[in-house]
């Protein structure tokens, strides 16, 4: 016998916003679509596909990962196992460096540990920029599939860190592996167990991206120019201090849940 939107939606073991979210992307309609039209029939390869990706998800892999796909800044960017999933914290950083930089004229900005490449492609496609250059040790072919899919200027290179950059820029962004090995614990599993470890762990309790980044900061930062770092909610103390002891000043701010987020790092003229 067919099954209808409600069947699928009475489906035991997820979460029903994963259920939506599931059936969003199977039938390309949204939340309110599926609601209006509960008593609509699955065709039997929905159904199939449906319980296939539930069951795939009942074991703890992402759904983003499942279906290869995720959403960040209102557009769709490709993902697989070897980047993280971009975050809606992470969205809130994009949006703050737009607020701050979106009168200025032929920005020169740099993206470090850029994975998906999300943030590189938002800030090309929403900023007035000279220069988008994003880099990564690895990752980079998937990066630039998203450039490509959005039609974004950006130059992707291999770098570890600053290694391989030579320029100075007026914006450097990262959001770099912040979690400290004692967090492991703490983590969700989706997270611990299918997310990539690079993408998350750094050493030195979290701190040594931080640590690199800020230290040869005034190598790469132009004058007058702003560091955007995303940061775990127990770090901002930490960066505070570094960035003093660096003669550079540091603004912090909270992410939606009022934790720490956010550090905003210039020099001090
Ligand atoms: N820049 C990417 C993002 O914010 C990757 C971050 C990372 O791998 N730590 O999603």
């Amino acid at each position: 016998m067919s099954k209808t939107f409600a069947d699928a939606l009475a489906t035991k073991g997820l979460p029903k916003s994963e259920i939506f979210y599931i059936l969003q992307e199977i039938l390309s309609l949204n939340r309110n679509e599926i609601l209006c039209q509960k008593s609509t029939d699955l065709s039997d390869e929905q159904w199939d596909e449906f319980n296939r990706v539930a069951e795939v998800r009942k074991s703890g892999k992402p759904l983003q990962y499942i279906f290869g796909r995720c959403y960040f800044y209102d557009r769709e960017f490709l993902v697989n196992d070897s980047v993280l999933i971009p975050r809606p914290e992470t969205e809130l950083l994009v949006d703050r460096i737009i607020q701050d930089n979106k009168s200025k004229k032929d920005l020169k900005i740099l993206d470090i540990g850029t994975g998906s490449g999300c943030i590189a492609i938002v800030l090309a496609l929403h900023l007035d920029c000279k220069v988008m250059d994003a880099v990564d040790t690895q990752t980079l072919l998937l990066a630039s599939k998203n450039a490509k899919k959005h039609n974004a200027e950006v130059n992707f290179f291999a770098s570890d860190i600053y290694s391989q950059v030579q320029s100075r820029y007026d914006i450097i962004v990262s959001n770099p592996p912040y979690i400290g090995s004692q967090e492991f614990q703490t983590l969700e599993k989706q997270v611990k167990d299918y997310e990539p470890k690079t993408a998350l762990f750094a050493k030195e309790n979290g701190t040594y991206f931080y640590k690199k980044i800020l230290t040869d900061l005034n190598l790469h930062l132009s004058y007058e120019g702003s560091l955007y770092l995303e940061i775990g909610a127990e770090q901002a103390q930490f960066i505070t201090d570094l960035a003093e002891k660096l003669n550079f000043s540091c603004q912090i701010k909270k992410d939606l849940s009022g934790l720490d987020r956010m550090a905003i790092i210039k020099s001090k003229n």
